[in-house]
């Protein structure tokens, strides 16, 4: 019996979810196997009775590389390295004695699960069969509520398994079985972190930027890069859209002389809003994403977002909208995207922002602006000028 070559791996969410089940599970096998194997990990999975079995192979040994990448498959609410014995009780008192050789506590309690219901023992008999052959055969302690450890005996239709930690997870959907969306991602602190959460609920993210080169520098382009890098280790891969911004940005600022300059930015989240629904469109995605939160900056006023929604026929989601700052900056330090954001970059270059950005842009006006541009052609001339980065 080697203790730690089995990885018991639960989705709780999935289960839930109907005639949908086995198509969640095969997303998120393929998914735990392609994270897996990029990293070289050499093992065989199988499903058993609702939860999948990672059967290391014997040289895999550094065990803090493989949860590290577990932890970060989308759709596993927890694992635990567990040790295999057949569904014989005398086996598993053997089994629960060896696991319990290695780790250093004095008081313990069972907790028994059947998925296979023909076990001859109830959970409950299995918990004080095994409990009382560990209090005979060690100096170890019942407690059930003040326990040390908690060794768990899942009972499956082929083997029991035995393990006392579980590692928690992301959880979430599967990345990919809710479909495609495309986010639009800046260089800030938020929009990293609003892709995330559409891939914790199965989404795909195609990403789009919008750049003001040569007004910024390439620096910018760098940190989108790296930031789609690293959210990679949830989705694999991914598309980047690099779309160049500064041309209809330079329409728009001098169509937008005295009183109008505070519209500026509500124009250019506009313009934004609509190239990305051509993206969409090419990418065949279902919505768009941004990292709006209510009330965070001027343009994110309940009257802007109106104003800015209204271009758009697809479903913009805005994940992060009830967030506090400090809840966005701990969940991107959390996903390893903060580090990155917080680098200096010049945001859709500052040199077309307005002093004092309007915070209750009303769409009339704005149409009004609108009006003296040729605003399909924008849009088409910047769509046709994008720069499409497999990472
Ligand atoms: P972030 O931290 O994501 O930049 P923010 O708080 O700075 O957000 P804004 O700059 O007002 O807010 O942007 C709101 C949202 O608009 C962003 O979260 C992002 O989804 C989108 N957005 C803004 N600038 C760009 C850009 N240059 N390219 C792509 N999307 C952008
Ligand atoms: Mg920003």
């Amino acid at each position: 019996m080697d203790s730690d070559k089995y990885i018991i791996i639960h989705y709780a969410e999935i289960a839930l979810k109907g005639n949908n089940r086995g198509f969640f599970e095969d997303a998120l096998r393929h998914n735990i196997e392609k994270a897996l194997k990029r990293e070289g990990i050499k093992f065989l999975l199988k499903k058993i009775s609702g939860r999948f079995v990672v059967q290391l192979d014997e040289e895999e040994k550094d065990y803090e590389k493989i949860s590290g990448i577990l932890k970060n498959v989308i759709g596993i609410a927890h694992f635990s390295y567990a040790v295999k014995s057949p569904c014989e009780i005398e086996s598993i008192k053997d089994a629960a004695m060896s696991l319990l050789k290695t780790k250093n506590f004095n008081t313990f309690r069972l907790s028994a699960v059947r998925s296979d219901k023909k076990f001859p023992l109830t959970s409950q008999q299995l918990n004080e069969v095994v409990g009382e052959h560990i209090v005979k055969n060690s100096d170890k302690k019942v407690s059930l509520k003040n326990f040390d450890v908690e060794v768990v005996i899942e009972i499956t239709d082929r083997d029991a398994f035995l393990y006392v930690e579980k590692e928690g997870c992301i959880g979430g959907l599967p990345v990919g079985v809710s479909g495609k969306v495309v986010s639009l991602i800046s260089g800030g602190i938020d929009s990293p972190v609003s892709s995330f959460y559409a891939m914790k609920r199965g989404c795909n993210v195609v990403f789009v930027h919008f750049h003001s080169f040569p007004y910024t520098g390439i620096e910018s382009i760098e940190k989108i890069k790296n930031i789609v890098k690293i959210l990679n280790k949830f989705q694999f891969r991914s598309k980047i859209y690099l779309v160049p911004f500064a041309d209809l940005q330079s329409e728009i600022f001098v169509n937008t002389a005295g009183n109008f300059e505070k519209f500026r930015v509500v124009l250019y989240r506009r313009f934004m809003l609509r190239l990305a629904e051509k993206i969409s469109e090419m990418e065949k995605a279902q919505a768009l994403i941004t990292g709006d939160a209510i009330g965070q900056v001027a343009s994110q006023t309940l009257e802007n977002i109106k104003t800015i929604s209204g271009v758009c026929g697809i479903p913009i989601l805005r994940p992060l909208i009830g967030f506090d700052k400090e809840e966005i900056i701990n969940k991107a330090k959390e996903i390893g995207t903060y580090e990155i954001s917080i680098l200096p970059h010049c945001d859709t270059c500052t040199r077309f922002m307005p002093k004092h950005p309007a915070t209750r842009a009303n769409v009339e006006t704005v149409k009004e602006i609108e009006e003296n541009l040729d605003v399909d052609k924008l849009v088409e001339d910047a769509i046709k000028r994008a720069e499409i980065l497999e990472i």
